[in-house]
């Protein structure tokens, strides 16, 4: 890498005062960790993000898209790159008759209202997921009662320093998984939506919202479910089966309420909820002899 002093001058002179250094990523995510970003930048339109783009692969800087921060576990030691969030014109969207087209910077859960309020179904199962519509895209966000690749039309991307178009036959959806090409930034998407009564799709998104409430530990820190289900179980059954409910390593703690959560009770580290981790996992190999994998992302520095 070039040296930083150099690089810091150069990203400045490209974006101005924009630039935040050294920015806590525990201020940016939702189980509140993370050390600091080198550099933090919110872009606003396609053309700063092109700009922004070329500049670090020019300069080999290593750089990290980040949504909400729902579904990501960054280091304690920070990331040592550029961490870019999209904002601005992102976080638009518009409606054409049943389709939307939404940004990649769009909160999901206010669009899911919008759409109900309006009467448009077909997003209902998404309402209390939180993050955003790039990050819901990367993860096929869901749950039993649908994903959003079952809506999606085409997505718009930024890879290898061209706007493209991926129509849905161009994309594969699977639990939790979305094959975009390695690097591609979410720009855009336009999902298809069915007409719908609007009173029918305000209480399925009331209903589902309540049940969250029950089950899950919704006024935490926390990054929703840790591990991906394996085939025919579920991974909280599992870790609670185990009686791993309440386990601790310093201040991350597997909920009590729904144990495929760890929550940060404090100030829990990367470190802490890495240590928790690695004990499900060897627990759950152990007695039922499955290997539990990661819906978390943990983020290299
Ligand atoms: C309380 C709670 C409940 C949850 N319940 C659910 C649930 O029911 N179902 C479910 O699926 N998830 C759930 N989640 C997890 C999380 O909300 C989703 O995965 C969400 O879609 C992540 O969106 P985000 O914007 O926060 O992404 P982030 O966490 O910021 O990022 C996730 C990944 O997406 C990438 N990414 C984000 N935006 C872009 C972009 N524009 N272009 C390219 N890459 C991008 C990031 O680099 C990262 O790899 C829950 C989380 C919480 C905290």
């Amino acid at each position: 890498m070039v040296e930083s002093v150099d690089i810091l001058s150069k990203l400045r002179k490209l974006v101005g005062n924009r630039l935040r250094i050294d920015e806590p990523l525990s201020r940016h995510t939702s189980l509140r960790i993370g050390g600091p970003a080198s550099y933090f930048l919110e872009l606003r339109n396609i053309e700063q993000l092109t700009n922004v783009i070329e500049f670090s692969q020019r300069e080999n800087l290593d750089f990290f898209i980040l949504g909400e921060g729902t579904n990501v576990l960054f280091p304690d030691k920070g990331f040592s790159g550029l961490v870019i969030q999209l904002k601005g014109e992102f976080e638009k969207f518009s409606i054409e008759g049943n389709q939307v087209t939404a940004g990649a910077g769009v909160k999901l859960n206010n669009l899911v209202e919008k759409l109900g309020k309006k009467g448009l179904s077909g997003l209902e199962f998404a309402s209390g997921i939180p993050g955003s519509v790039g990050g819901a895209i990367v993860t096929n966000a869901g749950t039993k009662m649908g994903w959003i690749g079952d809506v999606v039309r085409e997505i718009k991307i930024f890879h290898e320093g061209k706007v493209k178009i991926l129509k849905k036959e161009e994309t594969n959806f699977s639990y939790r998984y979305c094959d975009l090409p390695d690097k591609a930034i979410v720009l855009e998407v336009k999902l298809g939506l069915k007409n719908g009564k609007k009173s029918d799709i305000m209480n399925e998104i009331k209903e589902s919202l309540k049940q969250r409430k029950r089950n899950q530990p919704l006024s935490t820190r926390n990054a929703g479910c840790v591990f991906r289900n394996p085939e025919k179980y579920e991974a909280g059954k599992l870790i609670e089966v185990a009686g791993l409910k309440g386990t601790r390593f310093g201040n991350a703690e597997i909920s009590k309420k729904h144990a495929n959560f760890i929550i940060n009770c404090g100030k829990a580290r990367a470190e802490d909820v890495c240590n928790l981790i690695e004990k499900i996992r060897q627990t759950i190999k152990e007695k039922f002899d499955i290997d539990l994998e990661l819906e978390l992302k943990i983020v290299k520095g």
